[in-house]
């Protein structure tokens, strides 16, 4: 397996609604060892998968961060691309994950955490700076969305894409913000969920299907003076770490599924497979061909996959027999990558 490719399992606890149905714990957790048993099986039987580490219910995304993201984000400062992921089904803690519930009191994601951490590093540097730069953008259909841009907030317009040779494929026209501390970061991150949440009212289900890419590009320079601008920047290093909550992996239902229905199901399943393929052909390290071109995720990705580069995924998955297919599909997926 690949060293810099990581795939992680995280359960969360049984929710209120579980609990009311008295749903059974299927789930069983050892070591870096995942157990899934199939409730209607009539003589026991269970799956087995292992991974780069497994956490139960009880843990909380600090210690995630600590043995997980802390060296990945570490290496983006250094001057690498880095990817984090949050991989599952709708309901089982990818944004609880990503962002924390309570953002601005305890910062409990990894995403406020890798703010900090990152603030925290850059703050001690001597001889070196830092420009920081932050963008937020949301895929549905197949579309970029820019969450940083105020003026897209019912409109859907499309950001295209563009190939650089060398240097790699980037959206030129998203609003890119410089920060310079945490708190900075954060609101960049309260203003892009406010502008998410606003068209996910006018959209059924939204934010269980699009992806979001929040990104942090660190760009060193070794002249140290206090008036640089940013047009002045000319960095030596540049590292980028992607933060990415995915739609939710769940199946979509094709009864009834139609026209605008059916091609969004499609869409969200053509990127989380198409970054299946270009997960799995990187861990495989012999497929002479990554198909980064199959999605907008995996082209937008490409920069930060693979070579180089940092990547830990997080599946996320429910403890319940109600939810065996998509558990056992979310590990089989997670188990691929690995
Ligand atoms: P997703 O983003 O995958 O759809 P959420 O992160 O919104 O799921 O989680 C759904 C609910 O479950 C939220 O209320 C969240 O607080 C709770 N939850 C998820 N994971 C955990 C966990 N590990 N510990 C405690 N609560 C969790
Ligand atoms: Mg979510």
């Amino acid at each position: 397996m690949s060293e810099n490719i990581k795939v992680v399992v995280r359960c969360r606890p049984m929710n209120q609604c579980e609990k009311e149905r008295k749903c059974q714990n299927i789930v069983e957790i050892n070591g870096f060892a995942v157990s899934v048993t199939n409730p209607s099986a009539r003589i026991s039987q269970k799956k087995k998968f292992i991974f780069d580490s497994a956490y139960k219910m009880e843990t909380n995304t600090e210690v995630i961060y600590d043995e997980m993201c802390y060296s990945l984000v570490e290496s983006t400062i250094e001057g690498y691309n880095g990817t984090i992921f949050a991989y599952g089904q709708t309901g089982c803690g990818k944004t609880h994950t990503m962002q924390g519930d309570e953002l601005f009191s305890n910062k409990s994601g990894i995403i406020p955490k890798c703010f900090d951490h990152i603030f925290e590093t850059i703050s001690m540097a001597t001889n070196v700076r830092y420009l920081a730069l932050v963008t937020y953008l949301e895929i549905y259909n197949e579309r970029i969305r820019d969450l940083l841009n105020k003026n897209e907030n019912t409109s859907l317009i499309n950001h295209s894409l563009k190939e650089i040779p060398g240097i790699g494929v980037s959206v030129p026209t998203l609003t890119t913000q410089p920060v310079v501390n945490a708190n900075q970061c954060y609101d960049w991150l309260h203003f892009g969920n406010t502008n998410r949440v606003t068209a996910a009212t006018l959209m059924n289900k939204h934010s269980s299907r699009s992806h979001t890419i929040f990104t942090i590009t660190l760009e060193q320079s070794p002249f140290f003076n206090s008036m640089v601008s940013e047009d002045d920047f000319r960095g030596i290093r540049k590292g980028k770490l992607s933060l990415v909550d995915l739609a939710g992996s769940e199946k979509q239902h094709k009864t009834g599924a139609q026209g605008d229905r059916l091609k969004e199901a499609s869409k969200i399943n053509l990127s989380l497979s198409a970054l299946g393929n270009v997960i799995s052909s990187l861990v495989d390290g012999k497929a002479k061909h990554v198909p980064f071109r199959d999605s907008k995720l995996t082209r937008l990705l490409q920069d930060s996959l693979g070579g180089n580069t940092k990547t830990l995924m997080i599946s996320c998955i429910s403890p319940t027999d109600i939810n065996y297919d998509e558990t056992l599909s979310t590990l089989r997926y997670a188990s691929r990558a690995k």
